[in-house]
Formats: structure tokens, sequence, C-alpha cells
């Protein structure tokens, strides 16, 4: 009987996989609402199961409804989450929540009815309804909780491991029903004096379900979607294919805001991101040093070697920068031939050392075609000595580099005046 219950339990999470999944990706074709409904109308029924549908497995007492089509419907918003976005998996977390807080409202109300008696051996089941109503609301609030945790948990994974899709997707539902099996399991106790071999039951069932659910993505992830998805646009779907909504968006976001010419992060970018910075370093207790860096008679370099020889000056200057500087620290191209760098956690006598570092590297290592030394000047303040805000900082910095100008170039310049004559 056990081993025939097992079968059914599996072929249950086979049956339910292969359909919504199937729903899922023909949402294009069929409309995302087929998926949504089918969706919504499993989870009354799931509810309903959990509370009165119990089978006997190896490992203990469970209910279908619960192990088998809960667990697959939080699996199923999360796959919905992968392939379209937060705007989207938003909308049956919250219709499910709605919608069952108005079918216990619902509950409640038809209590009040006297229902008829249409047959003798046919009799309303009222106290149903009503317990019912608080497992459902009970159910739907850890759903709730489930479908956020669920989501936040699998992207959180994408910092450990991001294009292991499969891994992250079952640790998630581990994790996750684990702690509805937990909760859920209160409730029953609570409302329907569930015994507590049935927590064990259930939550091995569940994992067993993650498991299975785990299998079935692996299959249609490298089985069937990229195989459609390669056929189609092969380049894009190497890229894209893993990531989710949003790391798709921080991946675009690390590549926009940079200066087209020298690959550093643009003007926009510095106006964005440098007062945060100093701001983050400050609110640590750290200095954060900010250095203008301007490269010295430039105008000279394009007029004797035309402007495109001065535009891979300019790419060999940011290249220095950029190697010399730590990876807490950024650069940004300020304006022609002046970049900004800021760097958290660095006072004023560290901020000189490497503007100084900079300055060498860059007199030393970038040459004209011809091979004459091009050289900068640095002008170097510090927060929050020079001020706390990133305009008073860089305005500091900057009558700093007009100093540096003046002293005579290829030169450093801080607070207490010139560093080191090139
Ligand atoms: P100083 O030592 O006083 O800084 O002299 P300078 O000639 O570098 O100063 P100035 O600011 O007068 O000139 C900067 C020059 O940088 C002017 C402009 O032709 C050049 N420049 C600005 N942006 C670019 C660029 O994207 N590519 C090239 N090739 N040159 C640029
Ligand atoms: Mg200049
Ligand atoms: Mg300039």
């Amino acid at each position: 009987m056990e081993a025939l219950n097992l079968v059914l339990f599996v072929a249950e999470a086979i049956a339910y996989f292969v359909l919504m999944v199937t729903l899922l990706h023909f949402r294009h074709r069929l409309g995302l609402g087929v998926f949504l409904t089918a969706l919504g109308v499993m989870h009354f029924m799931e509810t309903y199961l959990a509370a009165v549908f119990y089978v006997s497995l190896p490992f203990g007492d469970v209910s279908p409804g619960s192990s088998v089509f809960f667990s697959g419907k939080l699996m199923m918003i999360l796959m919905l989450y992968l392939w379209e976005d937060a705007a989207t998996v938003r909308q049956p977390i919250y219709g499910l929540f709605l919608g069952n807080l108005l079918t216990v409202g619902i509950a409640w109300v038809l209590q009040m009815h006297q229902p008829l008696q249409l047959s003798s051996n046919h009799t309303p089941d009222v106290d149903f309804l009503k317990e019912m109503g608080w497992l459902m609301i009970w159910g739907t609030a850890l759903l709730y909780v489930d479908s956020l945790g669920i989501i936040l948990l699998y992207e959180k994974l994408g910092d450990f491991f991001r294009r292991r899709v499969v891994l992250r997707f079952m640790i998630s539902g581990f994790v996750l029903l684990t702690f509805d099996q937990v909760g859920f399991f209160a409730a029953l106790h609570y409302f329907l004096d569930v015994p507590t071999a049935v927590f064990w039951g259930g939550w091995k069932a569940k994992m067993l379900s993650v498991c299975l659910y785990g299998a079935m993505f692996a299959i249609y992830e490298y089985r069937i979607r990229r195989l459609g998805a390669d056929a189609a646009a092969r380049s894009i779907s190497d890229v894209f294919g893993d990531l989710t909504f949003r790391e798709r968006y921080n991946d675009l976001l690390e590549r926009t805001g940079r200066d087209m010419l020298t690959g550093v992060y643009d003007r926009t970018r510095m106006e964005l991101e440098a007062p945060l910075m100093l701001r983050e370093a400050l609110r640590q207790g750290l200095s954060a040093t900010v250095l203008i860096i301007d490269a010295d008679h430039f105008k000279d370099v394009n007029d004797g070697y035309g402007h495109l020889q001065g535009d891979v000056v300019l790419k060999s200057i940011a290249a220095r920068l950029g190697t010399t500087l730590r990876s807490s620290d950024r650069i940004f191209r300020f304006g022609g031939e002046e970049f900004v760098a800021v760097c958290p956690g660095t006072n004023h006598e560290e901020g000189l050392l490497l503007a100084e570092r900079l300055r060498w590297t860059i007199a030393t290592s970038v040459k004209t075609p011809d091979g004459s030394p091009v050289t900068v000047s640095i002008g170097v303040a510090t927060a929050d000595e020079d001020g706390s805000g990133f305009t008073a900082v860089l305005s500091a910095a900057d009558g700093r580099l007009y100093a540096a100008k003046k002293g005579g170039r290829n030169c450093v310049v801080g607070r207490s005046g010139l560093v080191k004559l090139g």
C-alpha cells in the first residue's frame, strides 16, 4: 500500500510540474493569466487537502496537498520570478493573499445562513468551513513569507554560485519548505490536533518533492529551454540565460555609466556614487581621500600628434590609474583630460603617497608617440578635514591642482602644499 502511495505521490509531482511548466513555458503564446489562474485554483485544493487528506508513505503519513502541490506552487513562484521579474511575481503573491482573505470573509458570512438539507445523507460541513478559514489565513500568510523568502534566498545564493541555477533552486526549496513545514504544522497541530509524527513525515515528503522538482527543473533548464533559446539566439542566452532580472539589471548597470573612450566611470556616475562613498566611509569612522588628476600640457600632445594619438595617451593614463588604485577605490573621468579618484578608508598622508605613486607611474610609463614622457599634476583633499561633503572636498582638491599647475606641474599638492617636485 505504501509503495503504491509513493508511486502515486511521484506521479502527482510529475503531473503538476509538467502541466504548470508547460503553461509557464508557453506564457507568451497563451497569456500569463492561464498559468496564474491554474496556480490559484490549485491553491484552494491544496489547502483543503492539507487539512483533510493524508496517505501513508514509507517514511510517514503525509498530505499530498501540502507536500506535492503546496511545495510545487512555491517552486513555480520561484520559476516565474526567474523568467520574469519581481513586478510579475508580485501578482500571484498578492493575488493569492487577497483572494484567500476574501474566501475566509465569505466563509464567515456563509455560516450565518440556514442551509437547506438537500438529502438525508448530505449535510453542509459548516465546521470545516470555519477551520478551513483560519487554516487558509495562516497558510496564505505563510505562503506570502515563503514566496518572498525563496526569492530573496535564491538571489542571495547568487553571490556564492551564480551560474549554478539548479543548486540554487534546490537549496532555496529545502530551506523555505523546512521553514514552511514548521509554520504550517504548528497551525495543523493547534487547530486540528494533528499528531507530531505528521511533522516529520510531511517534512521528508517536502524534501522529496524538492528533489523531484529540482531534477525536473534541471531537465527542463538544460534539455528544453536552453535548446530552444540556443536555436533562437545563442549569444544572448549564453550571457543572460542563467540570470534573474535583478542580476541582469545589475550587470547592465555595471556596464553603463562608463566613459566610452577610457572605460572608467563617467561624470554622471561620479555625481551619483562619490557622495555616497564619502558618506559611507565617514559613517564607518574612516576618512576618504579625493584626488583630482589633470594631464600636463595636454593641448600640446593633441597639437603635436593629433587628437587620435591624444586619445591613445588618455587611454593609457586611465589604464595606469586603474591598475595602481585599490579595488575599493573608484576612478571617474571628470572632464577632457581630468580624472577624479575617490579612495574610501584612505587618510590624507596615505592619499598623498598614493597620488605620488600615480604621478610617478604615469611619468615613467606613459609616453607620446615619439617617446617623450606624459606627466600629470594631482590635487589631494580628504574628508572630513577638508569638508564632509563631496563637493567641498573636490573643490579643495581642485584648488590644490591649480596650485600644482602653478608650482611647475608633474607634482602633487596636498593640504600642506607641494609634496614633491617631479
Ligand atoms: P595644463 O597643464 O594646464 O593642464 O595644460 P593642458 O593643455 O592640459 O590644459 P587645458 O585644460 O587647457 O587643455 C586640455 C586639453 O585636453 C584640451 C583638449 O584638446 C584636450 N582634450 C580634452 N578631452 C580630450 C579627449 O577626449 N581627447 C583628446 N585627444 N584630447 C582631449
Ligand atoms: Mg591639462
Ligand atoms: Mg584640464
